[in-house]
């Protein structure tokens, strides 16, 4: 069966069976991102583990995510019984400083971004097949063309994105109607969360990710292109 062939068989199918099929497809050759900053990744990685206990999971460790962040991480390790990965960037925080001055985040957010996520995420999918991610069409009118799977030009490998048809709601349905931990920063009107330099609170009728970047055009970090 050709990628084309799959991903118009999968097109409406709903996320376990999306999940199923990838898990099943590229077993042992398939990793789960989740940024841990977002409801949609924690859903993503339980229907994953009820399928196959042993997808390695991982995040952008930036070393620049919130206290609340890394305190979810360790809430997953307790209930799952698994060790995320925290992907790194190669120069620490103040190799960083060194070499392009005091917060690049506030000058070139595109660089940081490449330094701290961009790059990282290239090395660890080296030697993989694809990946799964938390994307969704309603996040964002540059995330509304996303397919459950696609051919990933940016990674090159197969992207696998269950929940591009699901909604804010729906993922909020499962997460409760299954008690999953989430975010706390979420119920301090934080609903889409990055780095802390690089992230806000958002207020009433403002779009779910217009807390990132708010200083800047930029609106996404580079891994969804
Ligand atoms: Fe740097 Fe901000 Fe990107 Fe984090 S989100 S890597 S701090 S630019």
């Amino acid at each position: 069966m050709t990628l084309l062939t799959v991903e118009r068989d999968l097109q409406d199918a709903p996320p376990q069976e999306v999940l199923a099929w990838a898990l099943e497809h590229y077993a042992g050759r398939i990793a789960l991102a989740c940024s841990f900053g977002g409801p949609t990744g924690i859903v993503a990685l339980d229907m994953a583990l009820e399928i196959d206990r042993s997808v390695p999971v991982y995040y952008l460790d930036t070393s620049l995510l919130f206290p609340e962040t890394y305190a979810l991480v360790e809430r997953i390790v307790e209930r799952y019984g698994i060790a995320p990965v925290a992907v790194r960037p190669e120069i620490s925080l103040a190799e960083q400083r060194a070499v392009h001055g005091d917060e690049l985040w506030a000058r070139d957010p595109e660089q940081c971004c490449s330094i701290r996520k961009i790059e990282p995420q290239r090395a660890f999918l080296n030697g993989y097949d694809a990946w799964i991610s938390g994307i969704r069409r309603d996040q964002s009118p540059y995330r509304s063309a996303a397919q459950p799977v696609a051919w990933d030009e940016a990674f090159s490998l197969v992207k696998i994105s269950p929940f591009a048809a699901w909604d804010e709601r729906m993922i909020w349905t499962y997460l409760r109607a299954h008690d999953l931990p989430y975010n706390e920063l979420h119920d301090r009107a934080y609903p889409s969360i990055g780095c802390t330099p690089c992230t806000r609170s958002i207020g009433n009728g403002e779009a779910t990710r217009a807390g990132r970047w708010p200083l800047f055009a930029k609106t996404e970090c580079g891994l969804h292109v």
